[in-house]
């Protein structure tokens, strides 16, 4: 399948199934170094962003990306909510008039959802954030465009070092959000950001098989 709407759509439907999926998982990594939240805000929010999907079939990638943006905005709460919402607003705002995402433009979209939380939140990578995630992502993607590779392919590097950026929050030290709080209490945990964020990503790469 190319990068085009029904992809997009897909995405979301994909996203709001894994995010229910992991919803304990989130609750049990943000119980360690937050709040214990996560998990249902994301839930909450990609629910009602599925709802809203539904009610109202978006007729492109942008319009798609930017009632994402708009839910979970006003459904999400915490820091996660702007956070996201500012992602999935500037890859809207990327996606401008595209009716398909070529591997060039993938790296476009990642690098504006970069922008945007790293606007929010500013977070740099190692900080221990969903920046982490994201970060890589948007690096892999670009990387995997500048070689010529295809758009799918692009994709799946960037979840594949979505999830490793993930993983890698593991011994580092949080200074930003609530796990800053912790100190050094926060090494030894994943980021429930940053694993939210790798679980995202990856639903784009199955979202490929429709
Ligand atoms: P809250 O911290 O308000 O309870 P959530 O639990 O929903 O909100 O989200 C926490 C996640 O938000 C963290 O795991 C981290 O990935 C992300 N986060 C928090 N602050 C920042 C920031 N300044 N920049 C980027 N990501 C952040
Ligand atoms: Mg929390």
């Amino acid at each position: 399948m190319s990068l085009d709407t029904r992809w997009v759509l897909a995405w979301i439907t994909n996203s709001q199934q894994a995010i229910a999926d992991a919803r304990i998982e989130l609750i049990d990594l943000d119980r360690k170094i937050g709040d214990g939240d996560h998990g249902e805000n994301m839930d909450r929010g990609f629910t009602a962003v599925r709802k809203a999907v539904e009610k109202d079939e978006p007729a492109d990638i942008q319009t798609a990306l930017k009632l994402v943006a708009k839910t979970l905005m006003s459904t999400v709460g915490g820091a996660a909510g702007p956070l996201y919402g500012t992602a999935y607003l500037r890859a809207a705002k990327a996606a401008d008039g595209k009716a398909e995402l070529g591997a060039a433009e993938l790296a476009d979209l990642f690098e504006a959802a970069l922008g945007g939380i790293q606007a929010r939140g500013k977070a740099v990578e190692g900080e221990k954030t969903m920046v982490d995630a994201w970060a890589p992502a948007a690096k892999a993607a670009r990387e995997a465009a500048d070689r010529g590779e295809s758009a799918a392919d692009a994709l799946r590097a960037a979840a594949a070092a979505g999830r490793e950026g993930a993983n890698a929050t593991e011994p580092m030290k949080a200074t930003k959000g609530r796990a800053s709080y912790l100190g050094e209490r926060s090494i030894g945990h994943l980021d429930p950001g940053a694993v939210s964020s790798a679980i995202l990503i990856e639903q784009a790469v199955e979202a490929l098989n429709g």
